[in-house]
C-alpha cells in the first residue's frame, strides 16, 4: 500500500482498493452478507458481514489506521460498541480498570453499572493528577483509559502522563480520542495502545449514520475483532460507505470547525451574559500549555455557563435560531445541548455538580455554518437574557 505523508492525502487515498474496482472512483457498497469460500482456514477470516471483512470494511480499517499512524483498525457498529468490545477485551473476570472520572455518560454508565456483572472492578482517577494514580493501583490492573477532551467540560487530561504510568506499569493505554478527530490528535504518535471513536461525531460528519472505531496495536486489534466477532458489534456495509464518503472530507470540516469553535468561544468568553467558557483553545483553559504542546487544533466543542443560570441558559437555547437542538456533536450543523438532560442525565444530581456539569450549563458542537452568522444569533440570544 502507498505510503502518504499527510493526513489530507490520506483521508483520500489510503486504504482505497487498488486497482480501482470496476475503475470505480468513489468506494462501491458491497451489500452482500457472505461472500463466496476462498479457503479460509480460521473462522474469523470466512467472508461474512458480521466478521467485519468485507471490502467496504477492509477498506475503511486501512483508512482509519493510516490517519492516526496506528498499526491497525477495526471499525465497530457504534462508538459504545468500539468502547464496550475494547474494554471487554483487554479485561478479563477479575481485572480491575483505572479511568477517567468525567466520561462521556454512555462510557461512564457501562462501567459504573455493567461492570460487576462480568466480575470487573474500577477505580476514578483524576486525569489531572498523576500523583494519586499509584495509591489506586493494584494488582489486577490492567488498563488505564481517558479521555482526549472530556465531555461536556473540555478538561484535557496529563495524557504525556497516562503514557508513561501505563508503561510503567505494564498498563494498556486507552483514549477515546472522539472529540479531538484524528486533525487535532493522534493518540498512537503519542504512544496510546488503543484510540477509540464514536465515528457517528466528526469521522462520519454528517449527523446520518452510528459507528465506532478502534485503532491502534495489531495484536490488541485483532483480539478485539475476535471478540466482536462474537459479539456481533458489525458495522452494516451501507454505514461503511456513509463513513468512508463522509470522512474524505475530515480535515476540511474539523480545520474550519477549529476556526469557527475559536472564534466562537472568545465572542462568549468577552460578553457580560456568560460567566465561564470551556474551551481549550482559550488561553484561561487550565492547560492551555498542554494543549497547544498536544494537538494540532483545538477543537469545534465549546461549553459555557451563562452569569443568569438555568433560567437563563434555557431562555438562550429557546431564543436561539441556527442552532439546532439536540444531543450528538461533530456534525456540520451547529447543535446545542444541557448535558445535564441528555449525555449525563443518567448520573445522580449530587455526581454531575460534583463533576462540574450543572443544570445550567450549555454545550455547543460548532457546525460548518458561517462564523459570523452563527456569532450574531448567539450574541442576539445573549441580548435577551443578558
Ligand atoms: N464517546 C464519546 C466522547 C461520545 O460523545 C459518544 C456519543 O455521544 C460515544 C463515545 C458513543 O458513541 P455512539 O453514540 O456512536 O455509540
Amino acid at each position: 500500500m502507498k505510503n502518504f505523508k499527510r493526513l489530507e492525502t490520506r483521508l483520500i487515498h489510503s486504504g482505497e482498493p487498488d486497482p480501482r474496482i470496476g475503475g470505480a472512483v468513489s468506494m462501491p457498497v458491497f451489500q452482500s452478507a457472505m461472500f463466496e469460500y476462498a479457503g479460509e482456514t480460521s473462522y474469523h477470516d470466512l467472508k461474512y458481514i458480521r466478521l467485519n471483512n468485507t471490502p467496504n470494511h477492509l477498506a475503511l480499517h486501512q483508512k482509519l489506521a493510516a490517519l492516526e499512524n496506528g498499526e491497525a483498525a477495526l471499525v465497530t457498529a457504534s462508538g459504545m460498541a468500539a468502547i464496550s468490545t475494547s474494554l471487554l477485551t483487554v479485561l478479563s473476570a477479575g481485572d480491575h480498570l483505572l479511568v477517567q472520572d468525567c466520561l462521556y455518560g454512555g462510557t461512564h454508565d457501562f462501567i459504573t453499572r455493567d461492570f460487576a456483572a462480568f466480575g470487573l472492578s474500577f477505580d476514578f482517577i483524576d486525569g489531572d493528577d498523576p500523583d494519586s494514580w499509584e495509591r489506586k493501583l493494584r494488582r489486577e490492573t490492567r488498563a488505564i483509559y481517558v479521555e482526549t477532551m472530556t465531555n461536556p467540560l473540555l478538561q484535557v487530561a496529563d495524557l504525556k502522563a497516562v503514557v508513561e504510568f501505563a508503561r510503567a506499569n505494564n498498563l494498556i493505554s486507552m483514549i477515546d480520542n472522539t472529540f479531538a478527530s484524528p486533525v487535532n490528535f493522534r493518540p498512537p504518535e503519542w504512544g496510546f495502545d488503543l484510540s477509540l471513536h464514536s465515528c457517528t461525531k466528526y469521522l462520519n460528519g454528517h449527523s446520518d449514520i452510528v459507528a465506532g472505531a478502534v485503532i491502534g496495536r495489531a495484536d490488541l486489534v485483532e483480539r478485539i475483532k475476535h471478540r466482536l466477532d462474537h459479539l456481533g458489534g458489525a458495522l452494516d456495509p451501507h454505514a461503511c460507505f456513509l463513513l468512508h464518503r463522509g470522512m474524505k472530507t475530515l480535515a476540511v470540516r474539523v480545520n474550519y470547525q477549529n476556526r469557527s469553535a475559536s472564534a466562537i468561544a472568545q465572542f462568549l468568553e468577552q460578553h457580560g451574559a456568560v460567566a465561564r467558557v470551556n474551551y481549550p483553545g482559550l488561553k484561561s483553559h487550565s492547560r492551555y500549555q498542554r494543549v497547544c504542546e498536544l494537538f494540532d487544533g483545538t477543537g469545534g466543542m465549546l461549553s459555557f455557563e451563562l452569569t443568569g443560570g438555568r433560567e437563563a441558559a434555557r431562555q438562550f437555547i429557546e431564543r436561539t435560531t441556527l442552532p439546532i437542538i439536540a444531543p450528538s456533536l461533530g456534525g456540520v450543523e451547529t447543535l446545542l445541548t444541557q448535558p445535564a438532560l441528555t449525555s449525563h442525565a443518567g448520573l445522580s444530581t449530587e455526581d454531575r455538580e460534583s463533576l462540574g456539569i450543572t443544570d445550567s450549563l450549555i454545550r455547543a458542537s460548532i457546525g460548518i455554518e458561517a462564523t459570523d452568522e452563527i456569532i450574531e444569533d448567539f450574541a442576539q440570544a445573549l441580548e435577551a437574557v443578558g
